[in-house]
């Protein structure tokens, strides 16, 4: 009998996380993918207009996700995510000019509470213990029912760092999930909040050693190869239509399916997804950034939220951005880049720019929509479901994109 295949269909992180695994276990893999590159909502391109390679968008993990860190390691690319030796996140508050550095210190137990140079100005300590409720309430309940939403350790702290992790007003998102991240976080201490950014790219870092790994230990992969239905047959997926191409699956093959969830919905009969999603508005300026601006400053009271600087661009975030779906793009442009002169000094007129509104970034990470995702495993026993969006416990993030993967590529391996 031949060597069971393994298909694994779209190549964003979720799906290149399976392959991965599966490739690593000895496994056959063949990676189908609809567009002309891997990377799916975590990519880099050639930007004409700035004549240089930017990322769809600026992506930031903490030193805390693990299984990043594991995937980069069995790629060989945990060099390619760049951080401080400590976690240091540097705030700029645009309505006070107030400017101040978050320093946690690096073991569990949180001695920088009580450091007025380390925490955030306007709190004392015993603020900092408003979030053991949250870490308690029910996960379903929204996070306004389960903390105080107001005062400075809200606006200064919880409210920026949970804004960047659910990519949904947080006060609306589900308790569960923030407090998920906050649990593999800042509870750990320091040590798990280091900022890593790919400074050099996010296919570099994230996307092309996997390509290298997978194709190097002779799995395939096909771009251009967009699944267009699934055929079952009683408990069993038994066919991969891709248009002009069909293939049956043997009776021991099976199917990661890592597409997104609108896509996953009209593929699985009956498939509950989320339904309702959350835009993330990146800007970036083209120039070298002055000497000593850190990786990422977070900006407060501000249409910015976060400044990251690359080697030779500037480049701003926006999380939740759906209100400025419709701003024209050369006003964004430049009310953007007037909140990032005054936070970096500097004086330059606006230089060359480029705005990227990535419509359905992530899910919404309200309550509703979290209880609609599913599990990995489905009704077909050759067929588990890997991406952000399936009920990993945490929001849509590289992490929870992973993971899932690796999660399908062990219950793939369980059912072989
Ligand atoms: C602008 C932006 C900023 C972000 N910032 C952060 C951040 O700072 N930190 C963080 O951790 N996360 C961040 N995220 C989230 C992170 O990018 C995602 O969680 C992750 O990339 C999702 O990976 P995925 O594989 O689940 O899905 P996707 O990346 O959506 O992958 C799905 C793949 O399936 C392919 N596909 C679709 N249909 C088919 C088909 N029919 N057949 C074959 N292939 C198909 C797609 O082309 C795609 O390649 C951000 C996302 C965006 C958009």
């Amino acid at each position: 009998m031949p060597n069971p295949v393994i298909h694994v269909i779209g190549a964003g992180l979720a799906g290149l996380a399976a392959a991965v695994r599966l490739t690593a276990a000895g496994a056959k893999v063949v990676v189908h993918e609809a567009a002309g590159q891997a990377g799916g909502r975590c990519r880099s391109y050639h930007d004409p207009t700035l004549g240089a390679m930017i990322d769809n968008g600026n992506h930031l993990v903490l030193s805390g996700n693990h299984a990043t860190l594991a995937y980069l390691r069995t790629i060989g690319a945990e060099h390619w995510l760049i951080g401080p030796a400590v976690a240091e996140f540097p705030f700029v508050d645009l309505a006070t000019q107030e400017r101040w550095t978050l320093r946690p210190n690096g073991g569990r137990l949180p001695w920088w509470i009580f450091s007025p140079g380390r925490r955030v100005p306007g709190t004392r300590a015993i603020d900092y213990l408003g979030i053991a409720r949250l870490l308690w309430a029910r996960p379903a309940q929204p996070i306004a029912a389960a903390m105080n939403c107001s005062g400075p350790i809200y606006d200064r702290l919880w409210r920026p760092f949970l804004l960047a992790a659910l990519n949904t007003e947080p006060r609306e998102a589900a308790a569960g999930l923030a407090a998920a991240v906050i649990r593999e976080t800042l509870l750990k201490g320091g040590r798990a909040c280091r900022p890593l950014i790919a400074r050099d790219g996010l296919s570099g870092a994230l996307v092309d050693p996997a390509l290298r790994f997978l194709a190097a230990r002779g799995a395939a992969i096909h771009f251009g190869h967009r699944l267009r239905a699934l055929a079952f047959e009683g408990r069993r997926a038994e066919a991969l239509d891709f248009g002009e191409e069909a293939m049956e699956l043997a009776p021991q093959d099976a199917v990661v399916l890592a597409v997104p969830p609108p896509v996953a919905a009209s593929l699985i009969p009956g498939l509950s997804t989320p339904t309702e999603f959350r835009s993330i508005l990146n800007a970036h300026f083209r120039l070298r950034p002055p000497a000593g601006l850190a990786a990422i400053t977070g900006v407060l009271n501000g249409t910015v939220e976060w400044i990251f600087s690359f080697p030779e661009r500037i480049s701003i975030t926006v999380s939740s951005a759906d209100r400025l779906l419709e701003v024209p793009r050369e006003t964004l442009a430049r009310d953007l880049w007037r909140e990032v002169a005054t936070v970096t000094g500097i004086a330059e007129a606006l230089p060359p720019w480029q705005i990227v509104r990535e419509r359905r970034a992530t899910f919404a990470a309200l309550p509703a929509e979290n209880r609609k995702r599913p599990a990995a495993a489905t009704a077909w026993e050759n067929l588990v479901l890997a991406g952000d969006w399936t009920a990993t416990g945490l929001p849509a993030t590289i992490e929870g994109a992973i993971r899932s993967g690796d999660r399908a590529a062990k219950l793939v391996g369980r059912r072989g």
